[in-house]
């Protein structure tokens, strides 16, 4: 039940630990089956929607937990978990599509989205068409009546940290509308809040935040839920109730994470605009974001993770090389900060035209920030970036 007294970071404490009776942390049901006390017993848990004590595909104790506050943080009616982000994603969209369907996507998205919608969704004729997310109007104005069935959203946006407008999202009528919040985290946006059917997060990333967990998670209204989850038992992206133990405790201190988390972000984005070495920086926190306005309206924290051009590949090599508390490795919203190069890691199976779309440039960084001191990530980056003109002024 949503305790709609206090704040999220509080309820964030508590949620989900209904099914542990008195003890303060959840327990782990590894669990694949339960005994039945009769045939009529049998019948009803295996009819019955989510009917915990049954089946581990069906339904599994830690995993519910889990689900529960995930439900409370995004104030839902129902969330829904599944072995992996993109198991979220592909169970979602094959759960509200068939051949013949259409959805409209953005062109800047998750590089594993993106190849699910080209690849399998097109093979089975679910027809995608790409807009750019920063267009106004560009979700609603693709959308074909009677025949879009997913309007598909991706915000903050994978690398570039672009927005889509949740309000205009939220007012499309007709097709379901999902956004992957990923970036943001349960406390750091509320898509359902503006309209938005279902919220979607790869909880690998901010909300288990320790980089030992694989999940994903959705959440909406229980009767659209019920119909994906029908849907995702025989799809069978289900999730590992020890992940799920792992995530929930993610969850505890998901507050006090992204807000040291996001502090140290906007310094390191003000340092990184300010800096000669770098030719753009992509924060939604800074105001010269282009969308500064939008992200102002609907972010409740501005992000943990950000994006630099370094203009070259071998300048981000050399960045890479030097830098001693930034770790070079994908993912993001872990305890680590860490630095990528999209071009040729997260968007490495993208096209030179699609790279271009998705505004991965050659020089483009993307970090994730950490834990570590915010001083300390301050130092490290500077040291990182200024070594090449001590070389440059020897040579000359
Ligand atoms: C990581 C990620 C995914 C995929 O999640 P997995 O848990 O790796 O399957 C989807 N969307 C976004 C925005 C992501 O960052």
């Amino acid at each position: 039940m949503t305790d709609d007294q206090h704040s999220p970071s509080t309820r964030a404490i508590t949620a989900g630990r209904a099914a542990s009776g008195r003890s303060l942390a959840p327990a782990l049901w590894a669990s694949s089956t339960w005994e039945s006390e009769s045939l009529d017993d049998a019948n009803r848990r295996a009819t019955s929607i989510r009917q915990g004590d049954f089946y581990s595909r069906y339904c599994n104790p830690t995993v519910r937990s889990f689900e529960e506050a995930i439900r409370d943080l995004e104030g839902a009616e129902e969330s829904l978990a599944f072995a992996s982000g993109m198991g979220a994603i592909a169970s979602t969209v094959l759960a509200l599509c068939s051949s013949g369907s259409h959805v409209v996507a953005q062109r800047q998205l998750y590089a594993g989205t993106l190849a699910f919608l080209q690849g399998p969704c097109a093979r089975l004729g679910i027809e995608t068409t790409f807009v750019d997310v920063a267009e106004p109007g560009a979700f609603a104005a693709a959308v074909q009546p009677g025949r879009t069935m997913v309007v598909l959203a991706e915000t903050p946006s994978n690398p570039r940290l672009e927005l889509a407008d949740l309000d205009e999202l939220g007012a499309i009528k007709g097709p379901f509308t999902v956004v992957d919040s990923t970036f943001a985290t349960p406390l750091g946006q509320r898509p359902l809040d503006h309209g938005v059917d279902i919220s979607l997060h790869s909880a690998t990333k901010g909300i288990a935040g320790h980089n030992d967990a694989t999940l994903g998670v959705i959440s909406g209204d229980a009767d659209l839920l019920a119909e994906i989850w029908a849907y995702s038992v025989l799809h069978g992206a289900t999730p590992s109730p020890f992940d799920a133990l792992n995530a929930l405790r993610g969850v505890r201190t998901l507050a006090v994470r992204t807000r040291q988390q996001n502090e140290s972000a906007r310094s390191i984005a003000v340092l990184l605009a300010d800096h000669h070495a770098v030719s753009a920086t992509h924060y939604p926190g800074l105001n010269e974001h282009p969308q500064y306005d939008i992200a102002a309206r609907q972010l409740l924290q501005y992000g943990t993770t950000l994006s630099f051009d370094l203009g070259t590949r071998e300048a981000v090599s050399e960045f890479f090389e030097r830098v001693t508390v930034c770790r070079v490795a994908t993912s993001l919203g872990g305890p680590e900060t860490l630095v990528c190069h999209p071009a040729t890691s997260t968007h490495a199976s993208l096209t030179a035209a699609e790279m271009d779309a998705a505004g991965v440039t050659d020089g483009l960084v993307r970090m994730s920030v950490g834990l570590e001191e915010t001083t300390d990530l301050l130092a490290d980056i500077e040291q990182a970036l200024s070594r090449d003109d001590s070389r440059r002024s020897t040579r000359s």
